[in-house]
């Protein structure tokens, strides 16, 4: 089968990450009970930052963001070896900006995913990923965004979303730890 996986947010923590650098940068000590009862992805309004600032702040740290210790998931790395191992394809789609193709997919390598040739693809926006899953004919594609997961209804595979805070609304099959995988496509 060919699955296919967003980044950011299903297979590791960058929000949770993210969170920690800016208590760091800004001098604030904002406990992770706020982080984890915030009901939108952004994180800034925890900081009581606007959304233009918390933009600047973002891109401003985003090569720290992206390419420091960020934690993967547990066992989401062992999952996707796993789904490798037993002959399946795994794809990683994420709408990271192009610039930060190359890096990002290293940065795959470098934590023990598996990174097949021409299975990366990165630099799209969040509404384009829809092209790419088609074409791509996935059977399972898993994503943390309302917003992506709702152009996906109409794709003849299977939509799951990742468990975070913001995305409970969502009646889709729902993986809360990887370790659930092989229980969920078993159906
Ligand atoms: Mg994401």
């Amino acid at each position: 089968m060919k699955l296919g996986f967003d980044i950011d947010d299903t297979l590791i923590n960058l929000r949770e990450h993210a969170f920690h650098i800016y208590n760091q940068k800004l001098g604030q000590n904002v406990g992770l009970d706020v982080f984890h009862a915030l009901p939108s992805m952004e994180i800034h309004s925890a900081f009581g930052l606007t959304k233009e600032e918390g933009g600047k702040l973002w891109h401003s740290l985003r090569d720290e963001i992206y390419y420091s210790d960020c934690a993967t998931f547990p066992h989401a790395r062992e999952a996707l070896n796993q789904l490798v191992a037993k002959g399946h394809e795994v794809y990683y789609i994420t709408a990271r900006a192009k610039e930060h193709t190359d890096r990002t997919r290293q940065w795959l390598l470098d934590n023990g995913f598996p990174v097949a040739e021409g299975h990366f693809f990165c630099g799209m926006s969040d509404s384009e990923k829809v092209h790419i899953i088609e074409q791509l004919e996935l059977d399972y594609y898993f994503d943390d965004k309302p917003t992506v997961l709702a152009t996906l209804s109409h794709l003849p595979i299977q939509i799951c979303v990742k468990d975070r805070s913001y995305n409970r609304h969502l009646t889709l099959p729902r993986i809360t730890s990887w370790e659930e995988l092989p229980r969920l496509m078993q159906g």
